[in-house]
């Protein structure tokens, strides 16, 4: 055999959602692009801040060249690293040093890198359902075991009693994703603590240290007064992966950090654990660029109201037509209940009011669908009629 078939198969099968995306593509070629209502990708719609322009120029301006696009260390610049560590001080009350702080190509490289850094082969990594398709490539790709912890009914927030059940001496970490991708849902304060005793018994029972890895692209996108805990203020052994893609809306520019809990067990260990890995992976270190111009807008946000917006008008509309939707208070994504039980048929029957939605069963939960709701206004505006046609088909 020539080639590595488990590579090959990764990148011969398009997920569900480019897939959906590339028809889309080429409806809107077919009968025109504003009647084509693409809900599958999560692109991020809405511009970034103009912080991040004003600072681009800047940098190009005023700083010298060869530094700019050159190499950085490879755990990141070290002023770049110092902001983020002064950032999560003053935010969440940690007290974060520099040399916690790993910059990276985003959450999806966060995650490989920390994964790699703490699973040894064969060991487990508890994820919860609905969960974002690309864990199990991870996890597996760094040798672990993909463990998928069921939610509780209707909420889709974590029950902890499936979530206990599943733990074994062979659990090594644990990825916890709040806003979540797809069912928009922020995990409540008290599910964090009951999720946090849990593993602190636990890791006290079997001997080892379980990591819990907070991945978190949806942080700042949250809608009214909701509380999304910091995890390592309720778990020593904690890994944060931050990402700028969505909170800046920089996702082709590939940039975001892992934070190191201080307080963790042998912390040091696992950020050169940390290091190691994004050696392994070949990531050499974040775009330099984009790392001053992140560190030089921390604390700029995009507009989020443009998504809550979109959020409530959606939400709105959709449940008032009677489909059963969850109550989405972060990310940019609505689950809704497939009305049939195959939500594969069901997204294929969509297409034919030329409405592109994506069946979750990849996503660990059968029978929903997602909505990317990161689109115009008048996308929305606009579907409202197809959803009701749609609807109307099941009668
Ligand atoms: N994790 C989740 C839950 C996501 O939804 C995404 C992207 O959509 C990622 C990680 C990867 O994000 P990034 O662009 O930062 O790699």
């Amino acid at each position: 055999m020539s080639y590595n078939q488990k590579s090959y198969a990764l990148g011969s099968v398009r997920s569900i959602i480019r897939e959906t995306f590339e028809y889309g593509k080429i409806r809107a070629s077919q009968i025109g692009a504003d009647k084509v209502f693409d809900f599958s990708l999560g692109n991020p719609s809405v511009k970034p801040p103009k912080e991040v322009r004003q600072s681009i120029i800047k940098m190009l301006e005023t700083y010298d060249e060869t530094a700019l696009h050159g190499y950085t260390s490879a755990q990141g610049d070290v002023g770049v690293r110092q902001v983020i560590a002064d950032d999560i001080k003053s935010r969440f009350g940690v007290d974060m040093d520099k040399d916690f702080i790993y910059m990276t190509c985003g959450a999806a490289a966060s995650l490989s890198i920390c994964l790699n850094a703490v699973l040894n082969q064969g060991e487990e990594c508890i994820v919860f359902a609905p969960f974002f398709t690309e864990y199990r490539v991870f996890v597996e790709n760094a040798g672990g075991k993909l463990i998928v912890s069921t939610p509780e009914d209707n909420t889709f927030q974590i029950d902890i009693n499936n979530f206990e059940s599943l733990i074994t001496p062979n659990t090594k970490a644990i990825i916890l994703n709040s806003p979540n991708n797809p069912s928009g849902v922020v995990y409540t304060e008290d599910k964090i603590k009951a999720l946090c005793k849990i593993l602190n018994d636990k890791q006290k029972e079997f001997g080892h240290p379980i990591y819990l890895i907070s991945d978190e692209p949806y942080r700042e996108l949250v809608y009214g007064n909701v509380f999304v805990p910091y995890l390592m203020n309720y778990y020593d052994n904690t890994l944060v992966c931050y990402s700028f893609s969505k909170s800046l809306s920089l996702p082709g520019e590939r940039i975001g950090y892992i934070a190191v809990c201080p307080k963790m067990q042998d912390a040091k260990s696992v950020y050169l654990a940390v290091c190691g890995a994004g050696r392994a992976l070949g990531y050499v270190c974040a775009p330099s660029l984009f790392q001053r111009v992140v560190a030089d807008c921390i604390g700029a946000k995009t507009d989020i109201e443009a998504y809550k917006i979109n959020r409530d008008l959606i939400y709105n509309s959709l449940s008032d037509l009677g489909y059963q939707c969850v109550e989405p208070n972060g990310a940019f994504y609505l689950f809704v209940k497939s009305l049939e039980d195959d939500a594969n048929a069901f997204c294929k029957r969509a297409r034919d009011y030329e409405l592109l939605l994506v069946p979750c069963d990849g996503f660990g939960t059968k029978g929903y669908v997602r909505i990317s709701y990161c689109v115009s206004k008048s996308t929305i505006e606009n579907s409202i009629p197809a959803f009701k046609k749609l609807i109307e088909s099941y009668k």
